[in-house]
């Protein structure tokens, strides 16, 4: 990932005290490449680095403790930016029904964000969507629509394969009306690549129906070619969203990137399944993180710097990142993070603490803390700084001591030491090892 990168670059430039624009240039050049290799378009690289570097050479990062951690923070702050703000909004039209039509490539994920975005609708927002099975052409497209509404139990509008599309259309609009559906979501067909026809098709609907949203369904997994895809959509009909699904796999989701600024339409959701709920409203920030390729860790660091005073952060930062950390330290950083928010969310903000096997072992109760520091101050200095020497002559011990059991201290161990995992995780991270090689 991107944050991979710059912390190589960031490694250096610690050891030299202050950065100047040299370093700054070093790393632009690595924001470059990785930002090449996670897919996003060469125009929309060029302008951002040259954005992000007039901002790098100013005060704000020359004059910091922390350059290179202020730089992934202007990065990701101008990442968010380029995906536009909060945009997960979708029109309501004042004379229902409010029409949304579904276009894309063949295998895009229409037929199933339609679904996703029916049952979205409903259960979010109440509404009451009428599904319109308006591909005619892919074999059993209007059967797979008819089985999610099935499941989702609503309502799917069809008339067969052998009445043209705009048709189907044209009569949904009227069965919505008398029903009383307040919303239509028509599922159109796609090729295996954009062609004429099927542009005309598309346009004759429109024209027909004149939809309140027409969002374009990409897969995120295709990279550039999402965003060649994407550029002749709008150019032909007019985007107003753009839905980008499968990023429950394995993509950096670049292609999110050059959308929207190639575009300028905005992504209005992500797919992150196949399953009718996998539909969320989308998040730019979550995705800038997602293309640095890291957790809320930047969340973290800013949580760090507002409550803990500025040598506590330093310190922490440090142990943390040399995994030397004992339960004394976690005492007294007990009462510094309840400071920060309940200690669950800010576990999970370390980056790759979801990947971590046992995180949910992690969380701890805030009303547990007290039980938690009971059991610390139970232990000698020995056992504090050395746990693997605790016992079962020990732990009783221990439990007898703070008048907690014998399983509250063997999960506190336990918690102890998948912490100091994930740390090391965290320090590891920067050198690649998440993908499975060496560095020479
Ligand atoms: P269409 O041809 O555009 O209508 O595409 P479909 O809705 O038939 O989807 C094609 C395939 O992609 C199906 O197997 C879907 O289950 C799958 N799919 C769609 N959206 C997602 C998603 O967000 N994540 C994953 N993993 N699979 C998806
Ligand atoms: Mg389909």
């Amino acid at each position: 990932g991107l944050a991979d990168r710059l912390q190589g670059t960031m490694q250096k430039i610690r050891g030299k005290g202050k950065v100047n624009e040299a370093d700054v240039k070093e790393m632009m050049r690595e924001v470059r490449l990785a930002l090449l290799e996670a897919d996003v378009n060469f125009k929309v690289v060029k302008d951002f680095v040259k954005r992000v570097s007039e901002r790098a050479v100013g005060q704000e990062v020359l004059k910091s403790l922390t350059p290179g951690q202020q730089v992934i923070k202007v990065v990701k702050e101008e990442l968010t930016e380029l995906m536009g703000g909060e945009q997960s909004k979708i029109a309501v039209s004042t004379r229902p029904p409010t029409v949304i039509m579904m276009v894309g490539l063949q295998g895009a994920g229409k037929t199933t964000t339609t679904g996703k975005l029916a049952n979205l609708l409903r259960k979010k927002y109440n509404r009451k969507p009428l599904l319109v099975a308006a591909d005619i052409y892919r074999p059993a497209a209007i059967k797979q629509l008819e089985t999610l509404g099935k499941q989702i139990n609503m309502p799917v509008f069809s008339l067969g394969d052998q009445v043209s599309p705009v048709e189907i259309a044209k009569q949904a609009i009227v069965k919505a009306k008398e029903e009383h559906h307040d919303y239509v979501l028509i599922d159109t067909a796609g090729r295996l690549h954009i062609d004429e026809n099927l542009m005309d098709e598309l346009k004759d609907i429109k024209e027909l129906t004149k939809p309140d949203e027409i969002f374009l369904v990409v897969d995120a997994m295709t990279g550039q070619d999402a965003v060649n895809v994407a550029q002749s959509f709008n150019e032909q009909l007019g985007l107003t969203g753009v839905v980008l699904t499968k990023l429950d796999g394995d993509t950096r989701g670049g292609a999110a990137l050059s959308i929207r600024s190639v575009t300028n339409t905005p992504i209005k959701f992500v797919g992150m399944g196949e399953k009718m709920d996998a539909l969320e409203a989308f998040h730019p920030e979550r995705m800038a993180s997602r293309i640095l390729g890291m957790g809320d860790v930047l969340t973290l660091i800013e949580k760090a710097q507002m409550n803990v005073d500025e040598d506590k952060a330093k310190e922490l930062e440090k142990k943390m990142r040399t995994a030397s950390f004992t339960f004394d330290d976690f005492l007294e950083q007990l009462g510094q993070v309840r400071n920060m928010g309940p200690l669950d969310d800010l576990l999970k903000m370390l980056p790759g603490a979801n990947k971590i096997k046992g995180m949910d072992n992690l969380s701890i109760d805030e009303k547990q803390i007290g039980h938690v520091e009971a059991i610390i101050r139970s232990m000698t200095l020995q056992e504090k700084e050395h746990p693997e020497v605790i016992n079962s002559g020990r732990k009783k011990r221990i439990a007898k001591g703070s008048g907690r059991s014998i399983q509250e201290v063997n999960r506190l161990l336990k918690q102890f030491e998948d912490m100091k995992k994930m740390m090391k995780q965290f320090t590891n991270m920067p050198k690649g090892k998440k993908k499975g090689f060496k560095l020479p």
